[in-house]
């Protein structure tokens, strides 16, 4: 994957002034130690701002899920437990999500696993994984308007995202970081580059698809 080579601006906005880095995908995801190919992106202080509760629900999600990766689970032990519960970081949102929880159970070839249901929101998780492709699209096509893109979220079936993504191997560019942490398989349109598609999968479990046409 190239870096950016059209200098500096915010791959949000496009504004050239107050820049810092943000990651995609976000860094809260990876347990330490960090892999040290984490891709960063220029992003103004202004878009910047605010990002980290987006970012800090979407870890809770998506690190929720029962099938998840050890470095998922370890994610959830010694982070969202410790930290963003106890310090109710995103106290009034995480309060909804229990508020709303029911309990279930899962069948296994090991038997009945009681477990829990828990309705995460729709909105913070389709902005950040919009966000990770307009970042990932900065990166290889710098080129391309993020702005003139109309994105669409689409959220895969928690035990089918394994198997989803399997049968897109030697189809798709396939990218990945932190050993599997974060999985992510690219089409784009060679004739527009604003048509196109991408499967992201976090810690084998929590399945997205994100596709973009022009608007
Ligand atoms: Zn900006």
């Amino acid at each position: 994957m190239q870096s950016d080579p059209s200098g500096k601006r915010c791959y949000l906005c496009g504004s050239t002034e107050n820049l810092t880095r943000d990651h995609v995908p976000p860094k809260n995801l990876f347990p330490p130690p960090r892999p040290s190919n984490l891709r960063t992106v220029p992003c103004c202080y202004t878009c910047n701002n605010g990002l980290s509760q987006d970012d800090e629900y979407f870890r809770v999600a998506v690190s929720a899920m029962i099938n998840r990766s050890p470095d998922g689970e370890r994610i959830w032990n010694e982070r969202v437990i410790p930290s963003t519960f106890k310090d109710r970081r995103i106290g009034v949102l995480l309060d909804e999500c229990v508020a709303k929880s029911i309990p279930s159970s899962i069948s296994t070839p090991f038997g009945v696993i009681p477990s829990i249901a828990i309705p995460f929101r729709c909105e913070e998780i389709r902005r950040v994984l919009i966000r990770i492709t307009k970042g990932f699209l900065f990166l290889t096509h710098p080129e391309v308007e993020s702005g003139t893109i109309d994105y669409d979220v689409v959220i895969v079936p928690q035990f089918r995202a394994g198997d989803f993504a399997a049968s897109l191997d030697g189809k798709m560019a396939y990218f990945e970081l932190g050993n599997g942490i974060f999985r992510m398989w690219r089409g784009l349109a060679d004739s527009d580059l604003r048509h196109g598609v991408w499967y992201y999968l976090f810690y084998n479990s929590a399945g997205f698809g994100v596709t973009h046409k022009p608007k």
